[in-house]
């Protein structure tokens, strides 16, 4: 296949199926390109490793946020997920936003429909919606205020103790918070593939083998894993608290991507994956791992897959996210 050929079938593969030479060195090439385009590469944790070293900025989905919002270049290569290069998109509109494939959804952003989600905020006009990032654009502009993992507390406790609040799309997160803020939030029934399969008894075994180790869990996890874990926190969280503990070992129940930064930050720790009930050993995010350095390199060179998107769409979306940030920034999380 070549150029023109990739192009013309690029919305039905999701990203340019073009051959890469093997004797390229991937790594420069990016570089050069990156200077070429003024482009930024903003990568998320759960990025395989070779994408994590060539990206400019690695985080979490409320750091990456910011990033697309305040950077100075004109194309931000979006590693990461659909609904993070949208949100990237709406904070900044006049940029290019690449995404290496556009496969790269979210079963928990699917899990929330917009019309099945508009229905049920409908049904339910006294409460205000409160939506975790991890959603579609469409459910963004369907929502009073965006969260991420690393806020979601204080942006509920934002709010009058008896304001009605609809919290989507993770149930899990949702549970989490309400027993942590004591408030009785309705939630959105949703998941995250990747959070609700690690398997308890596993984890057990594990923590038997090694009992110094301390378990790290996200929210997104389900409650019997997250009644075991010695740390509950967002991705950028858990890196830091594992970073800064005196411990030697820990279990890592969440992507297992965040395991490259944390042993290139303590390289004297040991991370031990914490299982999935199949037959794996750790557990991948099936669409983060679309993302490859050969597919990161076709995008930058060749400025596709492009996200677009409608203008009224991007300011609806745009409120909730500019009232997370305006919050976050009261509660001193962000600058
Ligand atoms: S890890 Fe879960 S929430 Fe994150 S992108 Fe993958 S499916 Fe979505």
């Amino acid at each position: 296949m070549n150029i023109t050929e990739a192009k013309a079938v690029l919305n039905k593969r999701g990203f340019l199926d073009l051959p890469v030479d093997p004797s390229l060195d991937l790594f420069a090439e990016i570089e050069k390109l990156k200077k070429e385009t003024n482009a930024i590469i903003l990568a998320h944790y759960y990025q395989e490793a070779d994408i994590q070293d060539v990206a400019d900025y690695i985080g979490d989905s409320l750091g990456l946020a910011q990033q697309a919002a305040s950077t100075n270049a004109d194309v931000i290569v979006f590693a990461g997920v659909h609904f993070m290069a949208e949100t990237a998109k709406i904070l900044n509109p006049t940029k290019k936003v690449l995404l290496p494939d556009l496969n790269a959804g979210c079963s928990l952003a699917d899990s929330a429909p917009a019309e099945a989600f508009r229905k049920f905020k409908e049904a339910h006009p006294d409460h205000i919606v409160i939506s975790y990032i991890n959603c579609t654009a469409e459910v963004k502009a369907l929502s009073d205020i965006i969260c991420t993992s690393g806020n979601v507390e204080k942006i509920i406790e934002s709010l009058p103790k008896d304001q009605k609040i609809i919290f989507a799309p993770d149930r899990n997160l949702g549970a989490y918070v309400n027993k942590l803020t004591g408030r009785n939030m309705l939630l959105w029934d949703g998941s995250c593939q990747v959070h609700e399969i690690f398997s308890l008894e596993k984890i057990l075994s594990l923590k038997r083998q090694h009992p110094e180790a301390l378990l790290l869990a996200h929210p997104e996890c389900e409650e019997i894993i997250l009644k075991e874990a010695d740390f509950i926190g967002s991705t950028t969280q858990i890196l830091k608290y594992a970073t800064s503990s005196p411990a030697k070992e820990f279990i890592v129940a969440t992507e297992a991507g965040i395991l490259h930064q944390m042993e290139k930050d303590s390289p004297d720790k040991v991370f031990i994956p914490a299982p999935p009930s199949n037959a794996c050993a750790c557990n991948d995010c099936p669409y983060m791992k679309l993302n490859t350095l050969e597919k990161l390199y076709l995008c930058m060179k060749f400025q596709l897959p492009e996200i677009k998107m409608d203008e009224n769409l991007r300011l609806a979306a745009k409120k909730p996210i500019d009232k997370m940030m305006e919050i976050s920034r009261k509660a001193g999380l962000i600058k």
